[in-house]
């Protein structure tokens, strides 16, 4: 067993990268005006290594992951590069149900 936390995850996090048609901006240049870019749902995003485009459904979850982890390092450097136990901090805050359901089976 790796990390525990990692069980708490519900939804298993998939690794994205920008997609290749509009390289990561949602949108491609048409004739007259900017369109959707089919590719990628217009997200931006595909999958790591595949290159596939994730359902509208599978994109708001993995989106609001990788925003939220955004958040919480933008936090962390408005803080400034002095204070990184800060980084902790937040992680320890994070857990989820301490004490809940807490015995190892060694
Ligand atoms: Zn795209």
């Amino acid at each position: 067993m790796k990390n525990a936390q990692a069980h708490s995850f519900r939804k298993a996090r998939i690794e994205l990268e920008h997609c290749f048609t509009c390289k990561g901006k949602a949108v491609v240049q048409g004739v007259f005006y900017e369109l959707v870019c089919c590719d990628c749902n217009g997200s931006g995003w595909v999958m790591a290594g595949s290159g596939l485009m994730l359902s509208t459904d599978e994109l708001v979850t993995q989106l609001s992951l990788r925003l939220q982890q955004a958040q919480r390092e933008i936090e962390v450097l408005q803080r400034g590069p002095t204070l990184c136990g800060q980084a902790e901090y937040y992680q320890q805050n994070n857990r989820r149900g301490a004490g809940g359901s807490n015995y190892t089976g060694d």
